[in-house]
């Protein structure tokens, strides 16, 4: 909770939010109970699993901000990315050292975007030549997130254009690929696959890479890696995303296209992360003490995940209509145990006779986001797990539904 001193509306107490979303003129919006025939959108990744871990912090995560904080344009000119504040560099340094999932000493320049949407463009820049008659290609390995080509493509750049399937990628000449790990849609954990004779550059998106969707297996060392709050914490309201930058001159290049489109990043936003990542770090140090591991955030949150996936499995298992990808289990340097992944989304399949995975759960009322967004046949959807809990169990109860319905039994 952000708190504005200067002219605010009263800001709704913390025992009056458990029914709604507080606004900013001080009222509540009640929360929806999805009826059976209510449509469930499950199409976005819009999380909002977490939200019950933080509406218990919701005190400990409170920032102040008087009328006169934050004026200025600037936060740190001694700092290649200028317009990010110190603190929020430091607390996304802490919070890399205490999960250990990439590294971020001395020689690695970090620089903040609104959101990693941002980030992403501000790489396509700073990668591509300047010089070149032709546009650099942009390619991932398919199924891929289904927002690159649309961000590649929509301003017709002269400097980049989509390149398609990262495997099916011949051309002699240069390249950019992204590598999104775990990925968006499908849950693997990827590596860069374009092989051809061009030279190539890859961006490296961990936007799920958190011990809640995976075990951190090592800590990553790429040259130029994109991270989100919006999936690290949830809190995708505050458009915070950074990027881990070994070349200074990517960095230098990332932070002028940010300084072109937005003359920096949100400082309240900035300070309010900070903040939320202090107290995820703080909770870590104190696990001496008397806090039981709900208190935690990764674990807290990888047992909701965990407990997303199980319900899933059993009743997907059952109905014989869909199939979901196993992931093989692996040794969590951050949980020291071994555990299977919980991706953000299902990639469903559907099985026998239905073509066309999407149109399939629209007749149930479900949103989903159908396989050619991503690259690939209909057969494929992806559902999103990162909803309320009663819209994801309302999508439970419509599958498991179905199953026992004459009308879908398959041969
Ligand atoms: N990369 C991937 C793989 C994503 O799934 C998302 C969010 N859906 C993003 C980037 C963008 O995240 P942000 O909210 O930081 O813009």
């Amino acid at each position: 909770m952000v708190v504005l001193k200067a002219a605010s509306p009263p800001v709704p107490s913390v025992n009056k939010i458990n029914n709604g979303y507080p606004c900013s003129n001080g009222t509540i919006k009640p929360l929806i109970t999805p009826s059976p025939s209510s449509f469930i959108n499950l199409d976005q990744g819009d999380p909002e699993v977490f939200r019950s871990y933080w509406r218990k912090k919701s005190e400990e995560c409170t920032v102040v901000i008087n009328g006169e904080d934050l004026m200025s344009y600037l936060s740190d000119t001694s700092n290649v990315c200028w317009f990010m504040l110190p603190e929020l560099r430091e607390a996304i340094q802490r919070l890399h050292r205490v999960v250990g999932n990439a590294s971020v000493g001395m020689d690695k320049h970090i620089v903040v975007g609104t959101g990693s949407t941002q980030l992403f463009q501000a790489a396509l820049f700073a990668l591509s030549p300047l010089d070149s008659p032709n546009p650099i290609n942009v390619v991932a390995a398919s199924p891929y997130y289904s927002e690159y080509q649309e961000e590649v493509e929509i301003l017709r750049s002269g400097l980049y254009r989509w390149g398609g399937d990262a495997r099916e990628y011949d051309k002699n000449e240069a390249y950019i690929e992204v590598v999104t790990a775990p990925n968006n849609p499908c849950g693997s954990i990827r590596r860069a696959v374009a092989n051809c004779e061009g030279e190539g550059k890859v961006i490296h998106d961990f936007a799920y890479y958190w011990p809640q969707y995976t075990p951190i297996t090592q800590q990553y060392d790429h040259d130029l890696m994109l991270f989100t709050f919006s999936k690290c914490t949830g809190h995708a309201g505050s458009r915070i995303g950074w990027a881990i930058v070994k070349d200074i001159e990517v960095a230098r290049k990332m932070t002028r296209f940010i300084q072109m489109s937005s003359i920096g990043v949100s400082k309240e936003s900035q300070i309010r992360v900070a903040k939320i990542i202090g107290v995820i770090c703080d909770s870590y140090q104190k696990i001496g003490s008397s806090l039981d591991s709900d208190e935690l955030f990764f674990e807290y949150s990888n047992r909701k995940m965990r407990e997303r996936w199980e319900k899933l499995r059993a009743i997907v298992e059952k109905s014989n209509l869909f199939s979901l990808a196993k992931y093989p289990k692996a040794y969590c340097t951050f949980t020291n145990n071994t555990s299977e992944s919980y991706p953000a989304f299902a990639w469903m399949k559907c099985k026998g006779g239905i073509e066309d995975c999407e149109s399939f759960l629209r007749n149930l009322k479900v949103f989903v986001r159908g396989g050619k967004r991503f690259g690939v046949d209909q057969k494929y959807a992806r559902v999103s797990l990162l909803s309320r809990d009663e819209m994801f169990n309302e999508f439970l109860t419509r599958i498991s539904n179905i199953t026992s319905d004459r009308k879908y039994k398959l041969n």
